[in-house]
């Protein structure tokens, strides 16, 4: 289909996924990540690279060995990604080496966004002071979000501040970090889009979904979200203006909130695919990791693929976390294997409490057929076997 290798930084389940859509089109793939990740498990070569996607040697060695670079995370050396472009303008990096410096530190992300007129929850850089603290406080109001800038993932990196009393603890759990507030976003759903960026700067959508996080991690995506079809059209166009800013082809994630008033406020962009698009490996002919793939070597996408696909109508994905005894969470897995519409996705890693092991996603007719289903997986019953 292409004969072009592409260099992945990063080779957990993302990678993974998207090793596993490139190599149903016979594209190459080569990895950067420690030995044996789970991307590097289903792809074999001795030209795989390891070593860490912020170590600009291996990104270097990795760069040396292929014709297109992406990332499964925006947490990798920005900086050698900007100078490999300089230094060799043929090198196709997707997304582009600016777009993930700039998305990378949440706080000039919302700037740029906002500076772009998209609708965001309001924020500010903050001092790492109390005095700096409480100057929000009075400005915000109470609770408001102190977050990271910079390497923030699963709320690590987030602290509510629910009063004046809150602010030396808050300082005390973030302080080494690079810090910035945000006014509190009183949502009654969250929402997410993925959106694929073409070569030529067009964008295309999936479905807009409603993502539950527990402990801040996403737990459970239904696709479609239960909205109005208004608001599903107005979530898909801020998701879609949000992802036109930015430079370079690829698939984006855009978290946002609705709130009770129905107005709809973009929270972050992820410019790799997402946990909220695991659903359309099943639910949609085209996947969210085979769309980034067809993006970055500029393949045709069809809009209907970014669809769900008839005679499905609704899906319901469920993350896997590691249980507190290792690999008891197999047991929801194995009861995955017994349910009607359902499919199981491990990603390869030693179980651990709270690591994502993988994901099951459950596709119907109907989103209480779905729900049905996801019961019975969770539900503590064992089933009979036929
Ligand atoms: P991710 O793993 O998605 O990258 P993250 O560490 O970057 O997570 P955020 O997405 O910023 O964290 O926040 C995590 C969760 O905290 C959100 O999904 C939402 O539930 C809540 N949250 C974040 N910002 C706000 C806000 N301004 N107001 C209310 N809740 C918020
Ligand atoms: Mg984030
Ligand atoms: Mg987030």
């Amino acid at each position: 289909m292409d004969s072009r290798t592409i260099g992945i930084l990063g080779g957990g389940q993302l990678g993974r996924m998207l090793v596993e859509a490139a190599s149903r089109l016979n594209v190459d793939t080569l990895i950067l990540d420690a030995e044996n990740a789970p991307a590097k498990q289903i792809r074999a070569s001795t030209l795989h690279v390891s070593g860490s996607f912020s170590d600009a040697a291996a990104i270097r060695e990795l760069a040396s060995r292929v014709d297109v670079l992406t990332v499964e995370i925006e947490h990798v050396n920005a900086d050698v990604l900007i100078e490999l472009q300089q230094e060799n303008p043929r090198l196709e990096i997707h997304p582009a080496p600016e777009t993930i410096k700039l998305i990378q530190d949440k706080y000039t992300q919302k700037e740029h966004l906002t500076a772009k007129g998209i609708a965001a929850a309001e924020s500010v850089a903050v001092d790492n002071t109390e005095e700096s603290l409480k100057a929000i406080g009075s400005k915000f109001g109470y609770p408001y979000m102190l977050k990271s800038r910079t390497q923030a993932y699963d709320g690590r990196g987030n602290y509510v501040v629910s009063s004046v009393e809150d602010i030396s603890s808050a300082l005390k759990a973030l302080h080494s970090r690079p810090l910035y507030a945000e006014k509190w976003a009183p949502f009654t759903k969250e929402l997410a889009v993925m959106v694929v960026r073409q070569k030529d700067g067009s964008t295309l959508s999936y479905p807009a979904v409603e993502t539950i996080q527990r402990n801040n991690i996403c737990h459970i995506v239904y696709a479609p979200a239960q909205i109005p079809e208004s608001t599903q059209t107005r979530a898909k166009y801020l998701a879609e203006q949000a992802v036109a800013t930015f430079a370079g082809a690829g698939i984006f994630g855009v978290e946002m909130f609705l709130l009770e008033n129905g107005e709809i406020l973009l929270n972050e962009i992820a410019p790799r695919p997402h946990n909220s698009g695991h659903y359309t490996m099943d639910a949609c002919s085209t996947s969210q990791f085979e769309a980034h793939i067809r993006a970055i070597l500029g393949l045709t996408i069809a809009k209907n693929g970014l669809a769900l696909s008839t005679p499905i109508t609704n899906a319901i994905m469920l993350n896997i976390l590691g249980a507190d005894t290792p690999n008891e969470e197999l047991e929801l897995c194995k009861r995955s294997l017994t349910t009607r519409g359902a499919t199981l996705h491990l990603y390869g890693k030693t179980s651990r409490p709270g690591r994502k092991m993988g994901h099951i996603n459950i596709v119907a007719g109907s989103m209480y057929e779905c729900e049905t289903r996801l019961a019975q997986i969770q539900s503590a019953m064992e089933l009979p076997s036929s």
